[in-house]
């Protein structure tokens, strides 16, 4: 039996899912059937909570570094502004949308797991696969021929939308597509009527034309076309592009060379469960949506960072025990159907057709958007910083703690972790709370202890900076009863009467 982890698929997803598990030190292969990365910007949006999260392996500052800062995005119907959603006010160290094509995303993924010396193996292409219950064995197909076979402890399905391993663990992709093309286009482009730091998105009778600014003069472009019929149609060309905008955006914004194009259709689909015995889904293969708020390369990131800490925890045989890897499906399948959800009523809103619905949507919008607790609603899903675990099995409810489950800022002085990190849950206390009792010490927790947040009691913090217990002041016994329910484990195992073969 071995705990080495292959994880198929080195999109953003698949190198986040090895960069955590690198930098926790559990052996991972990565391995990709591209013999080359792609370099269009495809994804370009990296919103504030995932850099929150990339942080921790080190790898933010240099992804802020290469992209642009988004501090509001602006939404206008014919020339009147209909609604402004400011990020510069959120509670997190970054407050803003970062612009950066995925390309780039992927190469500042792929240098920090090379300081992991686990760098991703392209031109290797997983055929087919068996699981029993001591692990998966998987054959391998190099781009030279070669074959081999290889057990793992686990495999990580982070292949994409069109999912192999998806398909033979014969698990359904239940959902369905929108009946509208689209066209993006990244151009260079002058006369915006906004700032570098905004994108602006206008609401016109033939359909919604978005701008992101991704560098000084070059704009991502989306519009939506025709109602979908049959086979997707060819990029509009640089002059239609620029009739779109003439059209439904304004005259003065002036099209130059077209960087990239293409055109998409709109799928709605999540798997029925995320786990199924040793093989987890996560990214594309476990949830697509509609871009609308750019939520999918970071739901994806997400759902890595969720899996990476328990599976870290089992596969290094610390004190959890094993019963913590189903809370992973728990927890993300939630935040994939909440997505869907939302892009979903975001797409249907900017695409009404009826002259009379887009006159009531804009009167609507105008007066709704503007109240303050609507935008904070927009800005805590858009920015991601409101996604929460309040109805996971891993929360404390023993002391009818109705907070377990919260997204905790980072603290101001938090570095990021590096070689050598355990997947440890960090303790904060305030002063009248004490020492922890020796009872305390797990391998589960690091012993430092940072000041507390919110007044003097104790806060047990998730490794993914969720939490976990909020206790009153020197309760400590609190903690020691979550820490040991978590290694005794809870919950029967339903996924281990799922165990198959597949392949
Ligand atoms: C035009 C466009 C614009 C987008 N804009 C945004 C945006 O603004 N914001 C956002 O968040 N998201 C956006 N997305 C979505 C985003 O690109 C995806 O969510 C993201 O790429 C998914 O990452 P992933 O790692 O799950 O899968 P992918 O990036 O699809 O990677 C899957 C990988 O698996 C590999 N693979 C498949 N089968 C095998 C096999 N058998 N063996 C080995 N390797 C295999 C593939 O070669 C591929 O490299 C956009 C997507 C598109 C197409």
């Amino acid at each position: 039996m071995t705990d080495t982890v292959l994880i198929v698929g080195a999109g953003p997803v698949g190198l986040t899912m090895a960069l955590e598990l690198a930098r926790y030190q559990v052996p991972v292969r990565l391995i990709d059937k591209m013999t080359k990365r792609g370099d269009t910007s495809r994804a370009i949006a990296i919103w504030p909570r995932t850099l929150e999260l990339l942080n921790r392996a080190g790898a933010s500052a240099e992804l802020i570094a290469l992209g642009n800062k988004v501090t509001a995005a602006n939404i206008i119907a014919g020339s009147e502004p209909m609604a402004r959603v400011q990020f510069d006010d959120v509670d997190t160290p970054y407050p803003f949308a970062l612009m950066l094509p995925q390309s780039d995303t992927e190469a500042v993924l792929e240098r920090h797991l090379e300081r992991f010396s686990a760098p991703s193996e392209l031109g290797v292409e997983l055929i087919t696969f068996t699981q029993d219950a001591d692990g998966v064995t998987a054959t391998l197909r190099h781009a030279d021929g070669r074959v081999e076979a290889e057990k793992f402890g686990w495999l990580i399905a982070c292949d994409g939308s069109h999912s192999p391993i998806r398909h033979s663990l014969g698990l359904s992709f239940e959902g369905g597509t929108m009946g509208t093309d689209w066209a993006l286009g990244d151009f260079h482009m002058t006369g915006s009527p906004y700032p570098l730091n905004e994108l602006f998105t206008y609401w016109h009778e033939d359909g919604p034309l978005i701008f992101f600014p991704m560098a000084p003069g070059r704009y991502r472009i989306i519009a939506s076309l025709a109602p979908s019929n049959g086979a997707m149609p060819v990029p509009p060309s640089p002059e239609a592009f620029q009739a779109i905008v003439d059209r439904r955006g304004s005259r003065n914004i002036v099209l130059g060379d077209a960087v990239w194009t293409s055109t998409f259709r709109i799928n709605e689909r999540q798997i029925s469960t995320y786990r199924a015995g040793r093989v987890f889904l996560a990214g594309d293969a476990a949830h697509v949506h509609s871009p609308a708020g750019g939520q999918g390369m970071n739901t994806g990131m997400q759902d890595a960072i969720n899996l990476a800490w328990k599976l870290a925890m089992v596969c290094r045989g610390l004190s959890a025990n094993p019963s913590l890897l189903d809370s992973y499906d728990t927890e993300r399948r939630p935040v994939g159907a909440e997505v869907i959800a939302t892009a979903g009523r975001l797409t249907k809103i900017a695409t009404i057709h009826n002259p009379i619905a887009q006159h009531i949507r804009n009167v609507v919008a105008h007066f709704a958007l503007g109240l303050s607790p609507v935008q904070q609603a927009l800005k805590g899903s858009m920015t991601e910083i409101s996604i929460g675990y309040h109805d996971s099995p891993l929360n404390d409810t023993a002391s009818g703690n109705s907070q377990a489950g919260k997204r905790m800022r980072p603290l101001d002085d938090e570095i990021p972790y590096g070689a050598g990190d355990a997947p440890r849950f960090t303790l904060r206390a305030g002063r009248a709370s004490g020492e922890p009792t020796p009872a305390l010490r797990s391998d589960l927790v690091d012993p430092a202890i940072r000041p507390a947040a919110h007044g003097a009691g104790i806060e047990l913090v998730r490794p993914d900076g969720y939490l976990a217990v909020s206790a009153a002041a020197r309760d400590w016994a609190s903690i020691e009863t979550y820490l040991d329910r978590l290694a005794k484990g809870s919950r029967p195992r339903p996924h281990d009467a799922a165990l198959r073969h597949a392949g």
